[in-house]
C-alpha cells in the first residue's frame, strides 16, 4: 500500500479546508479511523460521525430482541421502527437506540462478533446510509465508516483510506479491549479481525473498498501524531489544488479559440432560450487535461451541456455514425471531435482521446456510452476507467436533468438544469493498481462516477423534488434503454 502524500504539500494552513467539507475515513476494522477522526475533527473543529456505531446499535438491539441476524426483514423491521441517535461532537460520540445510552455496550465482543453479518444485508445498509447521508449532508462533518468515500458521500471533500497489517491492528485492538476490560486473547482477535475484513470486503452491497480518488495511508509503522498529521495533510490537498486552480484561473483569464467559441455561444443561446438553469458552473474553472463526464438521457445533451463550456476549449468523443451525418458530421469534425466505435473496444479512438487529453486538452466524454432512463443513471461503461488508467487525468462530473422528450425544455414536468461537481483526481490509482489488475480498477472508477451522478441527482431531487412525469417517464424508458443496449454493444 502506498503512502502517497507529496511533500510539497506539508507547508499547507488548516484553515484552507472550507467550512461545509465533508471528510470520509474509511478502512478495515483496527485501523485506527476512530482516533484520527477524532483529532481530524478537533484539530478541523468539525463534527465527528462513527458510522460503524450505528450497525453496532442494531446488532446489539438484535441480539438483546434474539432476532436471528442472518433475517433481513427482522432486521429492517427493528431499525425502522427504533429512534437512533447519534450525539456527536469534536471528540466522543454518545450512541441512544430508543433513547437508551448504548455507547458502551455496542463495543462488547458479542457484537463484534456479529456487527459484519447484520451489515451485510442490503436493505439494512439503505436505511443507515439514508441515515448518514442527513446527518452528513449540510457539511463540516468527518465520518468514519467503510464506504464512507465510495457509497455515502462519493463527493466528499476529501477522502482517506487508512489501512494497517492486521498483527498492527490486533495489536491496538488488544490495548483498546484491555483498557475497556474485555477479556479476548490476541489469537481470537486476530480471527475475529480477518474474519471481519473478509466480510465486509465481500459483500455484495457497499463493500469495504479503496474509493479511486481516496489517499491511501497505511498506519502500520506509524506513530499516532504521525497517522494523524499524514491525514490531517491529506484532507488539505484537493481544497489546496483547488485554491490554485481558481487562482491560475484568474490570472491567465484564458481565451476560448473563436472556432470553438462561436458553436458554444450558439449553444448557449439555445440553452437560454429554454430556460435552463445552471448550478456551479458559472465561472468555474477546470484543470487542463480533464474529462468532463456527462450523463447521458437525450439527444439534447450535447449541445446543452456545450452551452456550459463557455469558459474553456474541449473536445469530445462521439459515435462514429455521428460523424456520417451531413452538416453534423462536418461540425464535428470542425469541433475535433473523436469518432468512436461502440461495438468493440475501439484502441485508435482511445490513443486519440488519451493523447489529446495528455497535451492538455480536455475532453468531453459520456461515460454511460448511450442515452439511459431518466431517474435511473448508469451502468458506467469501463472506457471511463481506460481513459483514467491511461492519463490520470482528473474528472469533472456533470449532471444534467429535464433534458429529455421533444419539448425538452425547462417545462413544470421536468425542470432543465445542469449541474457541475467538484474536480475529482485519482489520489488512489497507484494504491488500487498494487492490488488488484487493470479491470477491476476500471470498474471501481466506473462505480464511483455512478454513485457521482446519483449523488448528484439526488440534490437536484432535494431542490426540486422529482415529478410525476419523471418518474413515468423513466420507468417506461428502462425497457427501451435494455433494449437499445443490446444493439449498441452488441450484448
Ligand atoms: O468501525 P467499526 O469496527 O465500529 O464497525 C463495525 C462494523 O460495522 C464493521 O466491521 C462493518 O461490518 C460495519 N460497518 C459497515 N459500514 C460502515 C461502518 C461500519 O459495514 N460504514
Amino acid at each position: 500500500m502506498s503512502n502517497f502524500i507529496p511533500k510539497a504539500w506539508a507547508h499547507l494552513q488548516d484553515d484552507i479546508l472550507p467550512r461545509d467539507a465533508v471528510i470520509a475515513i474509511d478502512g478495515p476494522a483496527g485501523s485506527g479511523k476512530s482516533t484520527t477522526a477524532k483529532a481530524l475533527a478537533k484539530r478541523f473543529d468539525l463534527l465527528y460521525i462513527d458510522t460503524g456505531a450505528m450497525y453496532r446499535a442494531l446488532t446489539l438491539a438484535a441480539l438483546q430482541a434474539s432476532v436471528d441476524c442472518t433475517n433481513e426483514e427482522v432486521l429492517v423491521g427493528l431499525a425502522s421502527k427504533a429512534h437512533l441517535e447519534l450525539k456527536t461532537g469534536r471528540g466522543e460520540i454518545a450512541v441512544f437506540w430508543d433513547g437508551k445510552d448504548v455507547s458502551a455496550a455496542i463495543r462488547a465482543p458479542e457484537v463484534d462478533a456479529m456487527v459484519s453479518l447484520v451489515a451485510s444485508h442490503p436493505e439494512v445498509r439503505t436505511i443507515m446510509v439514508r441515515h448518514q447521508q442527513i446527518l452528513g449532508r449540510r457539511g463540516g462533518v468527518v465520518m468514519e465508516g467503510r464506504d464512507i468515500g465510495s457509497v455515502v458521500f462519493p463527493l466528499a471533500t476529501s477522502k482517506v483510506f487508512l489501512h494497517a497489517s492486521l498483527e498492527a491492528r490486533v495489536d491496538r485492538r488488544f490495548k483498546q479491549n484491555q483498557q475497556r476490560g474485555h477479556e479476548i486473547s490476541r489469537d481470537d482477535l486476530t480471527e475475529d479481525l480477518a474474519i471481519r475484513d473478509k466480510k465486509d470486503s465481500e459483500r455484495a452491497t457497499s463493500p469495504l473498498a479503496i474509493s479511486p480518488d481516496a489517499h491511501v495511508i497505511d498506519s502500520s509503522h506509524m506513530s499516532l501524531e504521525q497517522q494523524n498529521d499524514a491525514c490531517a495533510l491529506a484532507c488539505l490537498v484537493n481544497p489546496a489544488l483547488d485554491l490554485e486552480l481558481d487562482t491560475d484561473y484568474a490570472k491567465s483569464r484564458p481565451t476560448i479559440p473563436f472556432k470553438y467559441r462561436l458553436p458554444f455561444t450558439f449553444f448557449h443561446a439555445v440553452s437560454r432560450f429554454f430556460g435552463m438553469k445552471e448550478y456551479n458552473s458559472a465561472g468555474k474553472a477546470v484543470p487542463s487535461g480533464c474529462i468532463v463526464a456527462c450523463n447521458h438521457v437525450s439527444l439534447w445533451d450535447p449541445p446543452l451541456v456545450g452551452s456550459t463550456f463557455r469558459r474553456y476549449k474541449i473536445n469530445t468523443l462521439a459515435k462514429e455514425s455521428l460523424f456520417k451525418i451531413p452538416v453534423l458530421g462536418s461540425f464535428l469534425f470542425y469541433i475535433d471531435g473523436i469518432p468512436i466505435k461502440r461495438k468493440s473496444f475501439d484502441k485508435d479512438a482511445f490513443a486519440e482521446a488519451s493523447k489529446s487529453l495528455l497535451e492538455g486538452n480536455n475532453l468531453l466524454i459520456f461515460p454511460e456510452g448511450t442515452r439511459r432512463a431518466i431517474g435511473h443513471p448508469g451502468p458506467v461503461r469501463n472506457g471511463l476507467g481506460i481513459l483514467v488508467q491511461a492519463t490520470r487525468a482528473p474528472m469533472v462530473p456533470i449532471f444534467l436533468r429535464g433534458t429529455h422528450g421533444r419539448k425538452p425544455l425547462g417545462s413544470d414536468l421536468s425542470p432543465l438544469e445542469s449541474n457541475y461537481g467538484p474536480v475529482i483526481r485519482w489520489h488512489g490509482l497507484e494504491a488500487l493498481l498494487e492490488e488488484f489488475d487493470r479491470k477491476v480498477v476500471s470498474r471501481r472508477i466506473a462505480d464511483l462516477c455512478l454513485a457521482v451522478f446519483e449523488e448528484m441527482q439526488d440534490r437536484s431531487y432535494q431542490r426540486t423534488p422529482q415529478t410525476d412525469f419523471e418518474k413515468d417517464l423513466g420507468a417506461r424508458q428502462l425497457k427501451k434503454v435494455a433494449a437499445r443496449e443490446k444493439i449498441v454493444f452488441g450484448r
